[in-house]
């Protein structure tokens, strides 16, 4: 056995039923991301379009790709055919190309919305009012080739369990409010994208449907 797949085991001993793994494995290789594939892990994350799609070339094709960064609109086009969830869909602009790109592929693509939980002032997403606006919006309906599935979000990155475990409460919070505007429509309300290596055990806690690990499976990136 591999160190990853030996970390794989440990995680798909630890989390509960109803929490789905994404093992990201953004700067990492190929014969990385097999090690893992041959352990039996089928979800992979990635955050940039162009890396994402020559793995995608190169390794099997039932691996299911999830962008899981910050989306250029002018690189949706070259992942549209393929990916299977886009996390961090921070704007209006993003989710019109995302529609129109997917619909070009005769295909659905799940989405994301990203929301900003974190006191840091870089991380993308909307906040409650904008996020509101596009969840109320009829033009939501028109995104005929988008699959509304739930919320991501990233904690502050920091030390302090309390600060992390309220954010994460926060955007658990939100999400189930947000499921409102779903219980009509055939949309799947159902997933919560929050916890990372440092902080994914406070995540599962606070109702995380899907954890994104890098470093604590392929270990540290350069
Ligand atoms: C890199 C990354 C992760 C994984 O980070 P680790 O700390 O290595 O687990 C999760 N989410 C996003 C959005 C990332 O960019």
């Amino acid at each position: 056995m591999t160190s990853i797949s030996q970390r794989l085991l440990v995680f798909n001993n630890f989390l509960p039923q109803g929490v789905q793994l994404i093992a990201v494995s953004k700067t990492k290789s190929e014969s990385e991301i097999l090690q893992a594939y041959e352990a039996g892990h089928r979800a992979f994350g990635e955050n940039k379009a162009q890396e994402m799609t020559e793995k995608w070339e190169h390794l099997p094709k039932d691996i299911e790709w999830h962008m899981i960064g910050h989306l250029q609109r002018n690189k949706v086009k070259s992942i549209a055919p393929y990916v299977h969830f886009v996390h961090a869909v921070d704007s209006e602009r993003l989710l019109q190309e995302l529609n129109k790109q997917a619909e070009a592929n005769h295909r659905k693509i799940n989405c994301l919305l990203q929301v900003h939980i974190a006191e840091e002032e870089t991380k993308f997403g909307f906040d409650e009012k904008e996020l509101a606006v596009i969840l109320n919006s009829e033009f939501r309906h028109e995104y005929s080739h988008l699959k509304f599935r739930g919320l991501m979000g990233m904690a502050t990155y920091t030390d302090n369990s309390t600060q992390v475990r309220k954010e994460f409460k926060s955007l658990k919070n939100l999400f189930d409010r947000c499921k409102i505007h779903f219980t009509e429509s055939g949309d799947h309300w159902d997933t919560l994208s929050m916890g990372m290596s440092g902080d994914f055990a406070i995540a599962v806690e606070e109702g995380s449907t899907m954890i994104r690990v890098g470093s604590a499976i392929f270990g540290e990136r350069n």
